[in-house]
């Protein structure tokens, strides 16, 4: 897992990547990126608005500056230039025949100059005052025709002054007609002077009305353009976070699905993790979720290996294997519990030399002594520090006993060690952790450690006679190649030994068959002990067994069958008040000294039996080759 993250987020972290992962956000936690999107999106927002108000108050201002300025100069300009046409018709009758100044006429251009000044007056009203609004003002006070408008006022104002002191300067009486003419052309200057500068405005006032068209165009493209800009960058910004975000979600939320489903289809591919891309959560999700599939398939790896377990031992010895692992430590003992014999053993790690357990030893013949496998409950020192009288570990060392039940009772404890402080408080931090997961692990491996002494059991039962405790003949028939295939590495011998009561029947037939099966277990018993451990004694019909002498040296077999003959002879056993008392046969044979095959060994030793009844009974007869004659089975 480690390596993943290593890679995931160190291999190829060039500054370039970095600075990326910065941008992106990658590594802040989920509700910083999401505000971040959202003040991100509202930037962008507010950028657009800026641009739209920006825009709409350019195109305000161009409309002012047509409405409020231009189109109504532009009016009266035309206005004037018809009043100024109408002038110049009206005063070619403004001097009267006889040289003086028509006073009709005149009176009609003074009426005429005095709509011009109207119009002109109306136009400055306009350009002094506006519609009163703030942005009005501001716009009007930014505007640079503003001057031009004045001056055209003032000026034209100014020629309607000269026009009409050139009128009153015409004489009212009758003059000469040199004079009057030069008083005309002085009018008809101040007329043309007038013409001309209203003729000169509306010029500039259609040049300037052009512009602001232009100007309103210009603006409406670059807004637009601007827009557009803004709108396609936000847009591109918001689909590429988007999309991280997405990825960063989908992906490892996608290989958690993909990993659940292998995992419950059985398909789990353990070097198939969730790569870690974040810093955030979804990254501690992915790092949480890999210890946890890692955990479970160890797990159901674990269970299905124990599963597979040839012994018993073996479960224990990967239960001490699995203990080591997650302990980190060798702290621990595994305790196998034999409830109806009350006893318990170690079984693993296996005590080897002087090495000491770390309970009193009087729980291993006792198991009620130990108090896990008495009550069935955890026992901690930590806990409750001296909870347990037969603890005998080390100073500074608690423990926690966890049993290990199986339908209801108690078939092993382990006890697990930890380093333990003054007050009796666990030194290491992780302990609980550690506890957790090793007790996954104990309930995993009790259900295999149940079935697999369920199997013991009935293996045992179905190979060991129920009245003697001896093995049967399906044991040497299940274990004859072991056997044999022992003796032959080893380069020895097993010796032989086919035993039978003599006149076992009297038994049965005098004292009844309780009798007879008491006798048998007194007999088995002298079996037993008359041999080493490691030898087997087989019930091998009625009243008939066979020792097998492992590993025996040449002629000792006769003398362990005397010993057992002797034995027998000497055994008393009482029945209803009456003293019993039998002996025994016994035919020896050896394998391989006699024949290569065991069976055939037995057959011998068998031989060698009937010899000795035919004898007389109570002996030992050594098989011998002359013994065997064709046809006597
Ligand atoms: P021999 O000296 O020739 O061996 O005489 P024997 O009476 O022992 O003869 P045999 O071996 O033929 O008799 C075996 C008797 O053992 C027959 C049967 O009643 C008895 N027997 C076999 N199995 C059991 C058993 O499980 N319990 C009891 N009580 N008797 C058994
Ligand atoms: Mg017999
Ligand atoms: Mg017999």
């Amino acid at each position: 897992m480690q390596s993943v993250e290593a890679k995931d987020l160190n291999g190829d972290q060039n500054w370039l990547h970095r600075l990326l992962r910065v941008l992106a956000f990658v590594d802040l936690p989920i509700r910083h990126k999401f505000l971040l999107l959202a003040a991100g999106t509202l930037f962008w927002f507010l950028a657009l608005a800026l641009v739209a108000v920006g825009a709409l108050t350019l195109l305000h201002y161009q409309f002012h500056k047509v409405a409020q300025g231009l189109l109504p100069h532009q009016q009266a300009a035309t206005q004037v230039l018809e009043q100024l046409q109408g002038l110049e018709r009206e005063l070619v009758a403004l001097p009267s025949p006889d040289g003086a100044l028509d006073p009709v006429a005149a009176q009609a251009v003074r009426e005429r100059l005095q709509v011009v000044r109207g119009i002109q007056t109306g136009l400055n009203l306009q350009a002094t005052q506006g519609d009163g609004t703030l942005v009005e003002d501001i716009v009007r006070a930014l505007a640079a025709d503003a001057t031009q408008h004045a001056d055209y006022i003032q000026n034209s104002l100014a020629a309607m002054g000269q026009i009409e002191q050139a009128l009153n300067r015409l004489p009212t009486v009758p003059q000469e007609s040199a004079a009057l003419a030069s008083q005309m052309q002085a009018l008809e200057a101040a007329l043309a002077n007038a013409k001309a500068l209203t003729q000169q405005h509306a010029q500039s006032m259609q040049g300037a009305y052009q512009q602001a068209q232009e100007n309103i165009v210009e603006v409406i493209r670059y807004a637009v353009h601007t827009v557009m800009l803004l709108l396609v960058l936000a847009s591109a910004l918001l689909l590429l976070f988007i999309y991280w975000i997405i990825t960063a979600f989908q992906q490892p939320i996608g290989a958690m699905i993909r990993q659940i489903d292998s995992l419950s289809a059985g398909e789990f591919d353990s070097a198939q993790k969730v790569s870690i891309k974040s810093l955030d959560e979804i990254g501690d999700l992915s790092k949480k979720f890999n210890a946890l599939v890692e955990r479970v398939y160890g797990m159901t790896i674990y269970k299905k290996v124990i599963e597979e377990d040839a012994s018993l031992e073996d479960v224990y010895r990967r239960m001490g294997q699995m203990f080591e692992r997650e302990l980190g430590s060798g702290q621990y003992t595994l305790y196998e519990v034999n409830e109806p014999k009350r006893e318990m053993a170690v079984v693993y790690p296996p005590l080897v030399g002087d090495e000491h357990m770390h309970c009193e030893p009087d729980i291993l013949s006792d198991c009620t002594q130990c108090r896990a496998a008495k009550t069935g409950h955890r026992v901690s020192s930590f806990e409750f520090p001296g909870v347990c009288r037969r603890y005998a570990g080390p100073q500074g060392m608690g423990h926690v006993c966890i049993p290990l039940l199986t339908g209801g009772h108690t078939s092993g404890v382990v006890q697990l060690r930890f380093p333990m402080g003054a007050q009796g408080a666990a030194l290491e931090p992780e302990m609980p952790q550690k506890l957790f997961n090793v007790g996954t692990y104990i309930e995993q491996s009790v259900s295999v450690i149940e079935a697999k002494r369920l199997m013991q059991t009935l293996r045992e039962s179905a190979t060991i006679d129920p009245l003697t405790g001896l093995y049967n003949r399906r044991f040497l028939q299940e274990h004859t190649q072991q056997l044999i295939s022992g003796v032959l590495r080893r380069k020895s011998q097993i010796g032989l030994l086919l035993c039978d009561l003599d006149y076992f029947k009297q038994v049965n037939d005098t004292y009844g068959h309780d009798a007879g099966d008491l006798l048998l277990k007194e007999v088995s018993i002298i079996l037993r002990s008359s041999v080493r451990e490691s030898d087997v004694v087989i019930r091998f019909g009625g009243e008939e067994f066979l020792v097998l002498l492992l590993d025996t040296e040449a002629g000792r077999a006769q003398q362990v069958a005397e010993k057992i003959r002797l034995a027998v002879e000497k055994m008393r056993v009482n029945i209803n008040g009456e003293t019993l008392s039998k002996t025994i046969s016994v035919g020896v044979a050896e394998f391989p000294g006699d024949t290569d095959g065991f069976w055939q060994a037995i057959k011998y030793a068998d031989v060698a039996l009937y010899q000795a009844k035919e004898q007389g009974r109570n002996r030992v007869l050594r098989f011998a080759p002359e013994m065997w004659t064709q046809g006597q089975f």
